[in-house]
């Protein structure tokens, strides 16, 4: 299973999707624009293994801006979204203000939609992620992705229900290994972020991504396979809450 992955960013996009749906029992293939989920959501085509969900990527968000109308439209009618987010770091600083006012329509929308599910950017940005979640309660549910701050947000993100996709990427670095391990362990499921999340310079694919089990086995102190279990439990969680209906019945 993969929970967060750009598999229509691949070179070899359609090649990469059929030994997806061989591979993965599920995949959740988030986009960065509601104009690139429309395209992909017609090439790519979904299934009850994989899920495309409509984004705009705070990284894009001066690019994209006027796209908004068209996602807050496509909100309507799907349960998960993604990916969306804030990026406080230097290099999209002149954009965050925009970011913020796309960020908070999108989790507003949410809210008053009865509830979505989120994959959700936070870099350098996650106490203001979530200030957006209080302020907006009744948003539905946030799978924060490579979350990267620290173990005090960790644990205000925890209280606020959040959840967790975890990539090895994240889990080369010592911060990010820190973090795995203080994460609730119910409410972790793997991702790739693939292309873009990468192990020595290479693309990680949608299927390696269940390789964290074997990082987090160490982390948590559990036997290997007891980890495959939990994550398998947490995916079928998540994927439950992802297939309601968008009137909530299952
Ligand atoms: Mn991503």
């Amino acid at each position: 299973m993969d929970f967060h992955c750009h598999l229509d960013l691949y070179p070899n996009a359609r090649q990469v999707y059929a030994e997806t749906l061989k591979k993965n029992e599920f995949t959740w293939l988030v986009t960065t624009s509601p104009k690139a989920y429309e395209a992909t959501s017609r090439i790519l085509l979904p299934s009850e293994r994989l899920v495309v969900s409509p984004g705009l990527h705070p990284e894009v968000a001066d690019r994209k801006a006027e796209e908004l109308d068209i996602l807050l439209s496509q909100l309507q009618t799907v349960m998960a979204v993604g990916e969306v987010g804030l990026d406080g770091s230097a290099k999209y600083k002149e954009s965050y203000a925009l970011q913020h006012r796309i960020f908070t329509a999108v989790v507003s929308n949410c809210a008053a939609l009865g509830g979505r599910i989120l994959s959700v950017h936070s870099r350098a940005a996650a106490n203001e992620v979530l200030n957006c979640f209080e302020m907006h309660s009744d948003f539905g549910l946030a799978v924060l992705h490579w979350f990267t701050d620290s173990p005090s947000i960790l644990r205000r993100a925890a209280s606020l229900g959040c959840w967790f996709s975890v990539g090895p990427a994240m889990l080369s670095s010592v911060n990010g290994r820190n973090l795995a391990s203080l994460m609730p362990r119910d409410r972790v499921v793997p991702e790739s972020d693939g292309p873009f999340g990468k192990i020595a310079g290479l693309a990680l694919m949608p299927w390696d991504a269940a390789n964290i089990a074997i990082a987090l086995s160490a982390l948590w102190k559990l036997p290997s396979d007891e980890v495959i279990n939990m994550l398998r439990i947490n995916g079928e969680t998540l994927i439950s809450l992802m297939s309601k209906n968008i009137n909530g019945e299952v």
